[in-house]
């Protein structure tokens, strides 16, 4: 079936731009490969991991985890200089702009311009490219605060 991204994509990450860390608050949420590849890279135990940089987001009876965000919303690792653990970020962070919700029709990908600067600029990325962002996200287990801090 032909999607609109057939011949792929336009994305470069603006340089000096950090909107999508910072400015407006939101959620980056954690997968379980995230919790491990960002204690690991900090060197704290998970639990020590999560409690330091982390908040519970209810979702019924659990919590799932999400970075924290100083006052003014940029993200707990957000530095002048950009990001403090880009070699180990979220996959929520690494696949941006490639999410599904973004993905879902040619109207929605040109709409997030108005949040991004680097959509339609840049590097192209093929279908195939996309579609591994797109699978790296979907297959993430969520990590759930209780079976961490607990
Ligand atoms: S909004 Fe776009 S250009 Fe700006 S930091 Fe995020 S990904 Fe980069
Ligand atoms: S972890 Fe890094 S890339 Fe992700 S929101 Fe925070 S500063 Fe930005």
């Amino acid at each position: 079936m032909n999607c609109f991204y057939e011949e792929g994509l336009r994305f470069t990450c603006q340089s000096g731009c950090h909107y999508c860390c910072a400015v407006e608050p939101g959620f980056v949420f954690l997968n379980k490969e995230d919790i491990v590849r960002l204690s690991n890279y900090l060197m704290l135990s998970q639990k020590e991991f999560v409690l330091n940089y982390c908040r519970e987001v209810p979702f019924g009876s659990i919590s799932y985890i999400s970075l924290n965000e100083h006052k003014n919303h940029d993200c707990v690792f957000l530095e002048p200089t950009g990001c403090s653990v880009y070699p180990a970020r979220p996959v929520q962070c690494a696949t941006y702009p490639f999410w599904s919700t973004i993905l879902h029709d040619w109207d929605s990908w040109s709409k997030e311009k108005r949040w991004c600067p680097g959509i339609d600029e840049g590097k192209l990325h093929t279908k195939e490219e996309i579609d591994k962002n797109l699978h790296l996200r979907q297959k993430g287990q969520p990590a759930v605060w209780q079976e961490i801090v607990n």
